[in-house]
């Protein structure tokens, strides 16, 4: 006997968004800022996805690596915001000179600052509720069907977003995607990201600054990150790096990282710690997740176990949780109208139809093995996202928002990041919008009406004559 489907609710939204992650989140606060009747809808009982289900946290970067803002927008708005409410404490100098800056955030704080944007915006939330299945019509989604507690409802919207991270709406109506490196279709390893409190930051600032070797430093080095160790008000660090080969060494710990990576929150001594790794494990197998969930609460224990004996300064540690989620980091990407790729990072490709730009590297956690690999882009790198990686050919009405966007593994792994992913959801929510109040598709919407609803939006793009040279070339 097949499940009755409980009647949409009236009417059709503008614009739908699948998945209340920060790009989510985002995009549907741009669509609501654009004029647009929009529904967010998440399967947690609040937003954030990564950053609050996952643990994750800060924020890096909004920079480049010379320290040029490169983010701006709605994200940025975010930030002011929770600084406003002593949430954050904004950009700071990343201690461990992986980037130019970080940006520690409340969790807490940010759930409520997400709903409260895009309630006061006008936009509407559905918590609790998963895709189960799509309607496709004449090249189109005609419906996302969601389950929760109501049981199965088809939600129907002009405009369909997908944010789930996994490209979960998109694969359900049909579009090709890939997943993983070309060589043996691996993604990047899953994290569970551990949080600690009672850490005695000043002892552990003290030891780096004493036993420097102990720690990774980038190539801006050792002494920039002493620099920044006495200046910067949170602590990040990448190290301990005798002790845990140890640990590894005397079988005590089975995480397959060469390293112990944490970072300071806003709140003083308490740390997110992202080290534990999952390898070889695909999260889009309910299956597999649920193995990478019990793998990264064991190796939690083990990491927790191991800070507090042999680390200076987690003495006194306690543990606060666990992730609600493990930390998935790639899973698919849909195979787009462009598929971004490193030599694009790399050589900062300009595009004419640019809608974010990004300084991160090209951040690779090893998907078979301990290390993570990092190409470095030049100091003034400002990579450009072109709206065309955000698009599908069919169906025509569907747009894809944050990490599973069309590109390649290796450049996946550059704007993968949040504030970039935050940066690719305004511009998702502004041409969703506009496609919606056009009556077209977001293809046929002129690409100087959604520049320039970002730009009163105070996104940060690429100047006009930039994109002139890429319409030319
Ligand atoms: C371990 C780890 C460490 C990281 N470290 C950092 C860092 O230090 N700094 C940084 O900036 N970035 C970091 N990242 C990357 C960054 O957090 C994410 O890539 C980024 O936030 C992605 O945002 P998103 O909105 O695209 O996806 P997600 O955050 O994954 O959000 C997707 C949302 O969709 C929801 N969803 C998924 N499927 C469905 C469905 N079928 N139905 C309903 N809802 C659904 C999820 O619950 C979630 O809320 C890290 C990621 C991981 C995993």
């Amino acid at each position: 006997m097949s499940t009755p489907l409980i009647p949409s609710p009236a009417g059709v939204y503008d614009v739908l968004v699948l998945g209340g992650g920060v790009s989510g989140s985002i995009a549907a606060i741009a669509a609501a800022r654009t004029g647009a009747r929009v529904l967010l809808v998440e399967e947690h009982g609040f937003l954030g996805g990564s950053l609050t289900a996952m643990g994750v946290g800060p924020m890096m970067s909004f920079h480049n690596p010379s320290g040029e803002q490169v983010v701006r927008g709605i994200p940025d708005e975010l930030i002011g915001r929770l600084q406003a409410r002593g949430a954050s404490l904004g950009h700071i100098p990343d201690t461990t000179t992986y980037c130019s800056t970080v940006t520690p955030f409340d969790s807490e704080e940010l759930k409520i600052e997400l709903e409260t944007m895009l309630t006061e915006d006008g936009g509407e939330i559905l918590f609790h509720t998963q895709l189960a299945a799509t309607e496709l019509a004449d090249h189109r989604l005609a419906a996302a069907v969601i389950c929760n507690k109501a049981g199965l409802t088809p939600l129907r919207a002009k405009i369909f977003i997908d944010a789930t991270g996994d490209a979960d709406l998109a694969a359900r109506a049909g579009v090709a995607f890939t997943y993983g490196r070309t060589a043996d279709g691996l993604a990047q390893p899953m994290t569970m990201n551990l949080k600690l409190a009672n850490v005695d930051t000043a002892a552990v600032r003290d030891y780096a600054r004493r036993h420097p070797e102990d720690f990774l430093w980038s190539p801006v080095g050792q002494a920039e990150g002493l620099r920044r160790l006495a200046s910067s008000p949170r602590l990040s660090l990448a190290g301990f790096l005798g002790a845990w080969k140890a640990a590894r060494e005397r079988g005590e710990i089975d995480v397959p990282r060469d390293q112990v990576l944490f970072f300071e929150t806003p709140v003083s001594g308490v740390v997110i710690v992202n080290t534990s790794r999952i390898v070889g494990l695909n999260a889009t197998d309910p299956f597999q997740l649920s193995r990478a969930e019990m793998i990264g609460r064991r190796q939690c224990s083990q990491i927790f176990h191991f800070l507090r004996q042999h680390a200076p300064g987690f003495a006194a540690a306690v543990r606060m949780d666990t992730a609600a989620k493990v930390g998935v980091r790639e899973t698919r990407h849909v195979a787009g109208l462009y598929q971004i790729t490193a030599d694009d990072i790399m050589t900062s490709r300009a595009f004419d139809d640019a809608i974010a730009l990004g300084g991160y590297p090209i951040d690779i956690h090893a998907p078979s093995s301990e290390t993570t690999a990092t190409t470095r882009l030049q100091p003034s790198a400002r990579y450009q996202i072109p709206l065309r990686s955000l698009m599908v050919e069919r169906p025509e009405n569907l747009l894809v928002v944050g990490r599973c966007i069309s590109a390649t593994h290796e450049a996946a792994a550059a704007f993968r990041v949040s504030p970039i992913a935050m940066a690719i959801g305004q511009a998702g929510g502004v041409t969703a919008a506009e496609a919606a109040q056009r009556g077209v598709n977001p293809a046929q919407v002129p690409f100087a009406a959604i520049r320039e609803r970002l730009l009163q939006q105070g996104a940060q793009l690429p100047s006009l004559e930039t994109s002139a040279r890429a319409a030319t070339a």
